[in-house]
């Protein structure tokens, strides 16, 4: 400490001498001890107040600080500030130069990108947001992303800050169709970016290849069911000799098969034609699965037995023949696809996040491996005993399809020899309680016709 300021603080020592001095000089020639010691002081204090007033000036006005730094303790504090602005101005190099280069990178990505505050305004627009979205940088900043890029869905995605993606057509080129998709970062996920990815070339491929298949389905049709027609008379007929019936059967059967098919890819076709559902009405689905069932039991023959807790008065808005496809695929499918003696429980209830409708079976189960394909286009688990069982592979696939148009999902759990779960979740906002409606919960059916749903009031 001494030698600290015997060798560093030698100035401001001297100066303290010197006051010191100072006042006993004047005290000699004349003054009292307080005028001298405050008449000694004066150009101390003086030198501090230039000092701090220079200071000030300097770090408001010319934002750095310069040597020749002064002598003493007011040295050390010039000194010590110059280091940080040095530091600082280091620092912010070092970050304007990050910044730039990541600038640099974003202006070349292909993908439109866009930076909205939590108002939705616009911070930030790369340059391909400009030919994707129309949303011009840096003319727009500040800009509501609605009054130039306006579509209600995207508005909800951003507001719930939904990361799913979402096919636009932008008004300013409508000839483009754009994958956009809502990523929430920055404080508490409020900011929100946009990305933009431009699908034209895949979505009028998809369109080709959609056509193409609701085409040849529907070409086919008329055809089959004229074969099938006649060979169904002549497999009948009794002027058809014996050895020709077992052949013309097995035709028969399957131009039955391949009509399933071209029906099933015509419903596939029709449920990919548009996102939205159109023929919303409240769908009383205890009615349904009464039909459902009924089916069910006829194609079980006895070979299985049905629980059921269904909650009658839980129905649920949206389109009555596509709920009526997915439930029937999905109770047909543990009807199809399970052994003799299987037991199959539908649950129909309310949950908090909305409705939920579950078929269980303890048949034999699907291996881990099939569970992330079974919902794609033909993929069987067995194909020869799907074949044999009727199945056309893309049942599945229209369920996932029916789930996704009603904003829901199929949630599907299985166990190899120990059955399996296929659950369908519905959101809340789709759930309506109906009145007139009886509940039914744990029936046990077996036998086909030993029981069915209550008959309600459609
Ligand atoms: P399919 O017309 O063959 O039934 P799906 O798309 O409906 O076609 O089902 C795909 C495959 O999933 C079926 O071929 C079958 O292997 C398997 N699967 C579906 N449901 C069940 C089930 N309840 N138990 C076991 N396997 C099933």
């Amino acid at each position: 400490m001494t030698r600290w300021l015997i060798q560093t603080r030698g100035f401001e020592l001297a100066l303290g001498v010197s006051v010191l001095l100072g006042a006993l000089v004047l005290y000699l020639v004349g003054l009292d001890w307080a005028q001298a010691l405050l008449l000694a002081l004066l150009p101390y204090v003086g030198r501090n107040l230039w000092l701090m007033t220079r200071l000030a000036y300097w770090i408001h006005c010319h934002y750095r600080l310069v040597p020749p730094f002064p002598l003493g303790f007011w040295g050390d504090i010039y000194r010590t500030i110059g280091q940080y602005q040095q530091r600082n101005r280091k620092e912010r190099k070092r970050q304007l130069r990050f910044q730039r280069r990541f600038r640099e990178a974003a202006n070349s990505v292909p993908d439109a990108l866009v930076v909205l505050n939590k108002n939705q305004i616009i911070e930030w627009a790369n340059p391909a947001a400009m030919t994707l979205m129309g949303i011009h940088w840096p003319q727009d900043q500040g800009r509501q992303l609605s009054e130039l890029f306006n579509h209600p869905q995207l508005t909800d995605s951003i507001n719930a800050g939904d990361a799913s993606s979402l096919e636009i057509a932008p008004e300013h080129d409508q000839s483009l169709m754009l994958a956009v998709q809502v990523a929430p970062f920055g404080e508490r996920k409020k900011q929100r970016l946009l990305i933009g990815r431009d699908i034209t070339k895949v979505y009028h491929l998809n369109l080709i290849r959609r056509d193409f298949i609701a085409n040849a389905s529907h070409e086919l049709r008329t055809p089959l069911t004229v074969i099938s027609g006649f060979l169904e008379t002549l497999s009948e007929s009794s002027l058809t000799p014996q050895s020709h019936r077992r052949p013309l059967q097995l035709m028969h059967k399957n131009t039955q098969r391949m009509r399933s098919i071209t029906d099933d890819l015509l419903t596939l076709s029709r449920l990919e034609l548009d996102h939205q559902v159109v023929d919303l009405t409240t769908v009383a689905i205890a009615d349904e699965l009464q039909l459902i069932l009924a089916d069910a039991q006829a194609v079980s023959a006895g070979r299985h037995q049905f629980e059921l807790d269904i909650d009658s008065t839980l129905g649920l808005l949206g389109s009555q023949h596509e709920l009526h496809s997915a439930l029937s695929n999905l109770l047909l499918n543990a009807v199809k696809h399970t052994p003799i003696g299987t037991t199959i429980s539908v649950t129909w209830a309310q949950q908090a996040q909305g409705a939920i409708f579950i078929i269980t079976d303890n048949g034999l189960g699907i291996a881990a491996k099939h569970l992330p394909r079974l919902t794609e286009r033909f993929y069987r688990v067995d194909k020869a005993r799907s074949r044999e069982s009727g199945g056309t592979g893309l049942g599945l696939a229209i369920v996932k399809h029916v789930l996704s148009r009603h904003q829901g999902y199929l949630a599907i759990s299985s166990e190899e020899g120990a059955g399996s779960s296929f659950a369908c979740h519905f959101p809340t906002r789709l759930v309506r309680r109906l009145t007139n409606q009886r509940g039914v919960s744990g029936s046990v059916l077996s036998a086909p016709g030993a029981g069915s749903l209550p008959a309600s009031s459609r």
